[in-house]
């Protein structure tokens, strides 16, 4: 229910105002994103890969509505990619893009051109790209545009997330060779004629995809903070006889970070997912409503301001 709300309040422009200007909000972004600027994300990266971490880089922004707005943001990432190979960051850093960000919601041949060009500047810059999961309204057009990215660009991930009824069916579909494939449990608010509702059933679903691509011959990419999903993970490697380099953990800065350091130093890869930019709502509001404990954050943030 809460969980909802806070979805819900994601979408909306005024609270949206109110948040956003709120002086609490600076120490709970802190947390989760690396800054305003790409450099700011670069240097989170150096710090966290001389941890032995690797990462995926994130430019927030989604839904965007014009095409200035999407072809400043592929070129935003054009520019970070370069940055990345000429500081040695690639290939422990990648980058995680949202096709809404690049103009899928309103012109799908933009989105993909933009992406394809994004992809060839990750691949010269000898890394990859791994397209973000977002609502299921887009799931079918993100794993179209998926299938096209990998005839080009073979290594290019896909994320799937696990409260979706569909998912189970999508895991066979890519558990195949050299694809890889980043299971989450899901993030935005869905219906319950598409998707599980209750905890227990995203975690059993979780369990079900995650032997589906474990047992196959991709590249799974186990992306939770889930102690119980964590060990059901380090289990399955052991299963099906995966070596630390044919499959990685991922979890998001600023969530359980010593967690993220215990895993690296007993051998795994361990990828985190790290956003930069201005347009942080949203993701934040998703995390908030993640972890019930982060509400009073919010509830703070509008006192403050209304
Ligand atoms: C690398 C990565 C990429 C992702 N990409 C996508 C994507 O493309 N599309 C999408 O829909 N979702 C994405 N997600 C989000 C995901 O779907 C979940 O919403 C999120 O990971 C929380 O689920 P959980 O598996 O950690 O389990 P939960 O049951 O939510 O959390 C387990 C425990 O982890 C800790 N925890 C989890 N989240 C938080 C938080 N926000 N703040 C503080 N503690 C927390 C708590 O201790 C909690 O008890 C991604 C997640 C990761 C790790």
């Amino acid at each position: 229910m809460l969980r909802s709300v806070i979805l819900a309040a994601a979408r909306s422009h005024r609270v949206e105002r109110l948040v956003e200007t709120a002086p609490v909000s600076r120490s709970i972004v802190r947390r989760f994103i690396a800054g305003e600027h790409a450099e700011d994300a670069l240097q989170r990266t150096r710090e966290l890969a001389a941890d032995g971490l690797a990462v995926t880089i994130d430019y927030l922004g989604e839904d965007t509505t014009n095409p200035e707005q999407a072809e400043a943001t592929r070129d935003e990432y054009i520019k970070l990619l370069d940055a990345l190979h000429a500081a040695e960051l690639t290939p422990a850093a990648e980058v995680s893009v949202k096709l809404s960000a690049l103009g899928q919601v309103f012109d799908e041949k933009l989105a993909y051109e933009n992406v394809r060009a994004i992809c060839a500047k990750a691949s010269e810059a000898g890394t990859t790209v791994t397209l973000d999961a977002e609502d299921h309204t887009t799931t079918d057009s993100t794993l179209d545009v998926l299938g096209r990215l990998r005839g080009e660009f073979p290594t290019t991930g896909a994320v799937l997330q696990a409260y979706l009824r569909r998912t189970e069916a999508d895991c066979r579909e890519l558990a195949v060779e050299g694809s890889r494939v980043r299971l989450c449990k899901g993030a935005y608010r869905e219906p319950e004629s598409v998707a599980y509702q209750g905890r227990l059933d995203v975690d059993k679903s979780y369990v079900r995809c995650l032997n589906v691509l474990m047992s196959g011959t991709g590249y799974p990419m186990i992306a939770t903070h889930d102690p119980r999903l964590v060990a059901i993970g380090e289990d399955r490697a052991k299963w099906f006889e995966r070596s630390p380099d044919e499959f990685e953990f991922q979890m998001l800065h600023g969530v359980r970070p010593e967690e993220q350091l215990r895993l690296a130093q007993a051998g795994y890869t361990v990828r985190v997912y790290l956003p930069y930019g201005t347009q942080w709502y949203a993701y934040m509001m998703r995390r908030l409503a993640e972890r019930p404990a982060n509400v009073g954050f919010l509830a703070r943030a509008l006192r403050s301001r209304a």
